[in-house]
């Protein structure tokens, strides 16, 4: 008998969110919260010496080699450890509160990237048919601070309870231990559960290795590297979805409130 499908799961970054419109380096998109970062620990460590261009080069430094080393063995960068590890190796003083620091950095929607128009209603017709939805995203930054990024796009009553980034679960998909973190917070089994993602090694291999079914949205601005698994089934528009799941659990428009 199939399973019921109890929820689905969603990339994050060129599946909910489109990234086609910014063109303007990660370096330079974080200069300007670096910078405020900059004059606020200059202001309170004696012993912090550092220019804002040798902060801005160490620290790019080493989160390139953590991304260049995560690629390789899967366990995910983490940006306020980066972050906070730098200032502190540049004499910053090492009781400096941290959570101060990100609410100077202060986080939020980069200029020109939007939600795809095709999203909210579809995430709209899923709740509707009661079927529960989480994010799943390779990002250095802990969910505590993207959400500022879901709360401006207005997404974040969609995901209640479950939305996992690298940093949060320490792996990158395709590991299996950050589907297992989101999993794990819904509650459900991989066989009820769907993975929508832009990525075929990434989110479509690393769902199908944990047992989901796995959508990919065909995205001419993603890209990849890596073996490319080939997903269950694709879709140019978030309309398609429903009818993709009609395929695998015919049940599932019955199972709401
Ligand atoms: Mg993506």
């Amino acid at each position: 008998m199939p399973r019921q499908l109890k929820a689905i799961l969603f990339d994050f970054d060129d599946t909910l969110i489109d990234w086609g419109a910014v063109n303007v380096s990660w370096r330079d998109i974080e200069a300007a919260q670096l910078e405020r970062v900059h004059g606020y620990v200059a202001d309170k460590s004696k012993g912090y010496r550092a220019s804002f261009e040798e902060l801005i080069d160490i620290y790019w430094e080493r989160t390139r080699r953590a991304w260049s080393e995560g690629r390789v063995n899967l366990r995910a960068p983490n940006m306020p450890q980066i972050l906070l590890n730098t200032l502190r190796d540049l004499g910053a003083d090492a009781e400096l509160d941290a959570r101060i620091i990100f609410e100077i950095y202060d986080w939020n929607a980069v200029p020109g990237a939007k939600v795809f128009p095709d999203v909210p209603p579809a995430l709209q017709h899923l709740r509707e048919h009661g079927i529960r939805t989480g994010i799943v995203t390779n990002a250095s930054q802990p969910m505590w601070m993207r959400d500022a990024e879901l709360i401006t796009f207005g997404l974040i009553e969609f995901f209640p309870d479950c939305r996992v980034s690298g940093a949060d679960a320490g792996y990158l998909k395709p590991h299996r231990r950050i589907f297992e973190m989101a999993l794990g917070l819904l509650g459900t089994d991989p066989e009820e559960t769907v993975f929508v993602g832009d990525n075929p090694v990434a989110d479509i291999g690393g769902a199908q290795a944990l047992g989901m079914h796995a959508v990919r949205r065909v995205n001419p601005g993603s890209s990849y590297n890596g073996r490319v698994t080939k997903p269950h089934q694709t879709l140019q528009s978030f309309a398609e979805l429903p009818g993709i799941l009609d395929g695998w659990y015919p049940e599932w428009r019955g199972s709401g409130r």
